[in-house]
């Protein structure tokens, strides 16, 4: 649940961007190659998750609020972020290193008029990019995956403080999809918030 998308191809593209005594030439074939990649992942992510669901009220909210969390990260580029709703009606939510973020419908409805709950989804995403999580490995166990989440929902939680949203919000975002994470994990994840700070 909340979890980043881990796509073959973009990582394994990606991977060679630091590449040392790269070229100007190579250093443009990768951006070209980056952003073929990007788009595919995107491609695929959509299609797989009932499309692009296109609301023009809704989608202006979403933009608003996610612009005003994104602001605040280390990855800030002005014009760089996408922020897009998908068809599904499960709640999840995803992002591509590309910047872009995606909610899905099931999770937007489920959340309600309450602007605080979509900064936490969104804030949870992009710490997930800050972290490089879907440039590592696949978690080797439920424990290691629990592990990503809670270091995402830590920098998450601080995001939504710099951007003058109720920290908590993540917590309460996190019980309110207690039913579509693995059993235990909305409160696992609320207790390490609590302890954390
Ligand atoms: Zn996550």
């Amino acid at each position: 649940m909340l979890r980043t998308v881990v796509l073959a191809v973009l990582v394994a593209i990606l991977g060679c961007r630091s590449q040392p005594g790269s070229s100007s030439w190579t250093a443009a074939w990768q951006q070209n190659a980056e952003a073929l990649a990007g788009a595919r992942a995107a491609a695929e992510l959509e299609s797989t998750h009932g499309g692009i669901f296109c609301c023009p009220e809704r989608q202006a909210r979403l933009e608003r609020i996610g612009s005003e969390v994104a602001v605040h990260s280390e990855l800030h580029e002005p014009g760089m972020w996408h922020f897009r709703l998908l068809g599904s009606d499960t709640p999840n939510a995803f992002a591509l290193p590309t910047r872009r973020i995606y909610l899905t419908r099931g999770l937007y409805e489920r959340i309600g008029d309450d602007d605080a709950l979509i900064a936490a989804a969104v804030a949870h995403e992009i710490a997930h990019l800050q972290r490089r999580d879907c440039f590592k490995p696949d978690c080797a166990s439920a424990d290691e995956r629990l592990g990503r989440e809670h270091a995402a929902d830590l920098i998450a939680v601080e995001l939504l403080r710099r951007a003058s949203y109720p920290p908590e919000s993540l917590s309460r975002l996190l019980r309110l999809i207690d039913d579509v994470q693995p059993h235990g994990w909305a409160e696992a994840r609320v207790r390490y918030i609590d302890q954390a700070s």
